[in-house]
């Protein structure tokens, strides 16, 4: 092992993709670090779903687990922002929030992504309950029941006509997106129903629904309501390193989550906006064997240099 640096790895996010990175690489004897700032994507959310064994657990007790899992096998987690990531492979350094740097040879990014969602008064509070994304993680739930769906921006078509699998009863909040002709056919044709003017106002129900509000004296009422949110990735840290990105701005990776500067992965919704909590997982596990592999690559030459 290499003592040049504090770590081999650092971890950046301590979510289902970084404590899974962090897992499999403590087992695989790492020295490795996790730095946090506890706001993980779904905390807004009452249940994990789809995730086959875990499936409705509580998002805070998964990872409160997995943060047992780690410690146990020596992980050094901090309460932390990573603010900056310098260097190249080998000897990158990481600046934190708490007025400290730390080095490593590797950095696994996975600080997730943020939603941004649309300005309506009252929504930002129902985010996560009653105000959804993901038919995946909620659309069970919803099955056969009063969904408004909330247009304000292009992926509002295909996402109302794949949650129209979960239920018939689905109206459309034109909003403030212009809706072509062709769309709202193939809407009309699934049975959905489209209603015109933009939204004031969004509120609670006292039996678990929304309200929404056209301001024109118009309210309508939901057992929930759906939006697509916009996601941006939290990794302002790695500014510096000119990662090759995306249109959508997300870093780009190699199948194992490395990025195309050698050394810097990136796992979870960080690079990947779709990921599930199941896939974030998988996607931190696949990096941590891919880093383990090229530090023993690394480890084996030195050996061979050195004649041991
Ligand atoms: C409302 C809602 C409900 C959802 N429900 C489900 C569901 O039922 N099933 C499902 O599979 N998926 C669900 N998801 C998706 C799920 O949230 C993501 O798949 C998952 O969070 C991705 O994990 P991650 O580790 O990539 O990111 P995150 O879970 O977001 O973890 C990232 C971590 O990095 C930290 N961080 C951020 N910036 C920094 C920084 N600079 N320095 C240090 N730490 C930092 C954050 O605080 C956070 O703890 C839901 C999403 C939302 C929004």
């Amino acid at each position: 092992m290499d003592g040049k640096t504090d770590y081999d790895v650092v971890v950046i996010g301590a979510g289902a993709a970084g404590l899974s990175a962090a897992l499999v690489l403590a087992r695989s004897l790492c020295r490795v670090l996790v730095v946090d700032t506890g706001e993980p994507r779904n905390r807004f959310s009452e249940h994990v779903h789809g995730f086959l064994g875990r499936d409705g657990s509580a998002p805070h007790t998964l990872l409160a687990e997995g943060r047992q899992e780690v410690l146990g096998y020596g992980v050094t987690i901090v309460e932390a922002r990573a603010t900056r990531v310098v260097g190249r492979i080998n000897r990158f350094t990481v600046d934190l929030s708490i007025k400290q740097s730390v080095t490593a040879r590797r950095i696994v990014s996975a600080a997730g992504m943020r939603d941004t969602l649309p300005n309506i008064a009252g929504l930002h509070s129902l985010w996560g309950t009653r105000v959804l994304h993901c038919p995946y993680c909620h659309g069970w739930e919803l099955r056969g029941r009063r969904i408004a769906v909330i247009a304000w921006n292009r992926h509002v078509v295909p996402a109302a006509l794949l949650l129209s699998r979960w239920s018939a009863r689905l109206t459309v909040f034109e909003h403030d997106q212009v809706i072509g002709e062709g769309q709202r056919r193939l809407m009309h044709a699934r049975g959905l129903t489209l209603i015109p003017g933009t939204l004031q106002r969004i509120m609670p129900t006292v039996v678990g629904g929304v309200t929404l509000d056209l301001g024109n004296g118009e309210t309508h009422e939901f057992d929930a309501a759906f939006v697509t949110p916009v996601g941006i990735p939290n990794d302002s840290y790695l500014e510096s390193l000119d990662c090759q990105r995306s249109g959508a701005g997300f870093v780009s990776t190699d199948d194992a989550g490395e990025t195309t500067v050698a050394g810097i992965f990136a796992v979870g919704n960080v690079t990947d906006p779709l990921a599930q909590v199941i896939g974030a997982t998988a996607q931190g596990a696949r990096a941590a064997q891919a880093i383990t592999e090229s530090l023993a690559g690394e480890e084996v030459s030195v050996s061979k240099t050195s004649g041991d």
